[in-house]
C-alpha cells in the first residue's frame, strides 16, 4: 500500500475530518510542549473509540508505517512528537474522552486514555471520591500519556506514582489486537504482569485505550505550612520527624532552595512571601486529615514543635485559611515559571535514595562550581519522593545560548553523580527522544538487553514511537 492509498484507507475508517494532514493543522500536534523541536508527520490521526484505534494500527501495520501515540502533547522529552523524517503518522488519542464507569464501593474508576486528567479528577469528586494524580499541566494531560510516562506529581509521597493508581489496562497491541485487561482488581497473581509493562513504555509497546484507576476516600481537610531551614540534611531530618509524628497524613514535602524563592520574588513581586529571606532552604508541608481540620493543624503544629525543639526548623509559619494554604503552593508552583522568566537552563528530573540527597547536592554543587564557575543551580523538587529538579542556570552575565553550548558537560557532571549515587536519570518525565543517549549510557548491558528483547518480542516491526527510550 503506497502514503496516498494509506491515507485514503485512514479516511474511509475514521473520517475525512479526523484525518489531518495540512501542515497548518498539523503543526500543534508535531511541535513539542516547550517548543524546543518540531517533528514532520505523514498525518495526525484521531480514532474515536478502541476498535478504531486497533483497525487504525492494522492499517499501519500493512503498510509499515510507524505509529507516535499522543495524548495532551504536554510530555517533556519529545516523546510524543515525531521525528523529522515524515514517515510516521501521530495517533491521537484525544477523541476518546468517556469516563466509563465510576464504581464508588470498589473504589475504581474506568476511563478512555484521551480523558483529560483534571476530568478524571472531578468524575471521582463527582462520587465523593479522590483520583489523588496532581500536576501542573492536568488541564491538559490525558490519562493515556500520565500512565505511559508513570507520571508522578505531588501527591506520590502518600498516593505513589499512576503506576501505583492502576489496577487495569486496554491496550491495542503493534499488531492491532485489543487486549482488555479491564479489571479491577488489587489482587490478581495469574503470571506476568502485563499492566506494568505497558505503564512507563512511552508508546513504544502499544497504545493504552483505557484504564481502571484508583480511587481515595476524599480528605475532609489538609493544612500547609512553610518550614525555613539551615541546608538539605536539616530538610531531611524534618522529613524524618514529619513521618515519624504524622505517618500517612503527610501528603507534601516539597524543598525549595533560597535561589528559587529569590527567582520566584524577582518574576513573581505579587506572591506574598511569608518568611525573611536568609535561610538557605525551605520546604512546603502538607498535612490531610479524615477527621478535621483541627485534627491536621493539631498534628502538624505537634510536629513542626518537634522539629523546632530538635533545632531541624529555623522559622515556620502555618497557613490558616485555605487562601493562605494556595499562597504558599503558588510559590511553589511558580518556580518552574520564574525560572523560564529568567532564561533557559539546562535541567536534570533526577531522583535518588531520600537518605543520600543532602550528600548528592552537598558533593555535586562544587563540582559544578569548579567546571562552570559562577553557574546557579536551580534545586527543587519533591524531597519526600527523592526526586529533584536540579537545574543549571548560566553564570550573571554569560548568554543562556552561549551556557546552553555547556549542556552535555553539565548532564555529565550531574549524572555521573546521580549513578554514583545509585539514582535515576529520569525521575518524572521518563526518556523520550531527548534522554535515549544519556539512558544507553547509564542502564547496565543487562538491563538494556532485557529492554531490547521485551520491545523486539511485542513490536518485531518496530513500528512504536520509533527512537523513543531505545
Ligand atoms: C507544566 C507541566 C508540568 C508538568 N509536571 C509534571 C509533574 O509534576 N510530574 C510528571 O511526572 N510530569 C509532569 N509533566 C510532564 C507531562 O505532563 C506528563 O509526562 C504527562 O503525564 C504527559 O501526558 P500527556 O497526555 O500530555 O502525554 P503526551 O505528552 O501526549 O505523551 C507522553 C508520552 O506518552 C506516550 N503516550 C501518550 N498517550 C499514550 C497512549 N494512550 N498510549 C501509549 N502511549 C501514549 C507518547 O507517545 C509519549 O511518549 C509536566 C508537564 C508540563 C508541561
Amino acid at each position: 500500500m503506497d502514503n496516498s492509498a494509506f491515507l485514503g484507507a485512514c479516511r474511509a475508517l475514521l473520517g475525512d475530518a479526523h484525518v489531518i494532514s495540512g501542515e497548518a493543522d498539523m503543526a500543534p500536534f508535531l511541535r513539542d510542549w516547550r517548543g524546543r523541536f518540531t517533528g514532520r508527520a505523514l498525518a495526525v490521526l484521531r480514532p474515536a473509540d478502541t476498535e478504531q484505534v486497533a483497525a487504525t494500527v492494522k492499517l499501519c501495520v500493512a503498510a509499515r508505517i510507524p505509529i507516535v501515540p499522543q495524548g495532551g502533547n504536554t510530555g517533556l522529552v519529545l516523546g510524543s512528537v515525531p521525528d523529522a523524517s515524515g514517515s510516521a503518522v501521530v495517533l491521537s488519542l484525544a477523541r476518546m474522552q468517556k469516563v466509563r464507569q465510576v464504581d464508588a464501593v470498589n473504589r475504581t474508576m474506568t476511563v478512555d486514555a484521551g480523558v483529560i486528567l483534571q476530568r478524571a479528577q472531578e468524575a471521582a469528586a463527582e462520587q465523593g471520591c479522590l483520583f489523588p494524580l496532581s500536576l501542573a499541566a492536568e488541564g491538559s494531560c490525558t490519562i493515556g500519556g500520565n500512565l505511559s510516562t508513570n507520571a508522578g506529581g505531588t501527591g506520590v509521597l502518600r498516593y505513589g506514582n499512576t503506576r501505583e493508581l492502576c489496577l487495569g489496562l486496554e491496550v491495542v497491541t503493534p499488531q492491532g489486537e485489543v487486549w482488555s485487561g479491564l479489571r479491577g482488581l488489587r489482587k490478581d497473581n495469574t503470571g506476568y504482569d502485563l499492566r506494568d509493562l505497558f505503564i512507563g513504555a512511552e508508546g513504544t509497546l502499544g497504545i493504552i485505550t483505557g484504564a481502571v484507576l484508583k480511587l481515595y476516600p476524599q480528605p475532609k481537610a489538609s493544612v500547609t505550612a512553610l518550614a525555613a531551614m539551615e541546608s538539605p540534611a536539616a530538610a531531611l531530618r524534618l522529613l524524618s520527624v514529619m513521618q515519624d509524628h504524622c505517618g500517612a497524613s503527610l501528603t507534601g514535602f516539597e524543598l525549595m532552595s533560597a535561589f528559587c524563592m529569590r527567582l520566584v520574588a524577582k518574576h513573581f513581586p505579587a506572591l506574598p512571601q511569608p518568611l525573611a529571606d536568609g535561610h538557605a532552604q525551605y520546604a512546603l508541608l502538607e498535612l490531610s486529615s479524615s477527621e478535621s481540620e483541627a485534627h491536621a493543624a493539631a498534628l502538624l503544629e505537634r510536629a513542626l514543635g518537634a522539629a523546632l525543639g530538635e533545632g531541624a526548623v529555623q522559622d515556620a509559619v502555618v497557613a490558616s485559611s485555605a487562601a493562605q494554604s494556595r499562597g504558599l503552593w503558588d510559590l511553589r508552583e511558580h518556580i518552574p515559571l520564574a525560572q523560564a522568566a529568567d532564561g533557559k537552563n539546562i535541567k536534570h528530573d533526577i531522583s535518588l535514595p531520600v537518605s543520600s540527597i543532602a550528600d548528592f547536592i552537598a558533593g555535586t554543587e562544587p563540582q559544578l562550581q569548579a567546571a562552570f564557575p559562577g553557574c546557579q543551580l536551580v534545586c527543587f523538587g519533591h524531597l519526600g519522593d527523592g526526586n529533584l529538579h536540579f537545574n543549571v542556570a548560566p553564570p550573571a552575565g554569560v548568554a543562556n545560548e552561549d551556557f546552553l553550548h555547556s549542556q552535555e558537560a553539565v548532564n555529565r557532571v550531574v549524572h555521573d553523580a546521580v549513578a554514583a549515587y545509585g539514582g535515576s536519570i529520569s525521575a518524572e518525565h521518563g526518556i523520550g527522544a531527548l534522554k535515549r543517549d544519556e539512558l544507553a549510557r547509564y542502564k547496565s548491558p543487562v538491563e538494556l538487553n532485557l529492554m531490547r528483547a521485551i520491545k523486539a518480542a511485542l513490536d518485531p516491526l518496530g513500528l512504536m514511537n520509533p527512537g523513543k527510550v531505545l
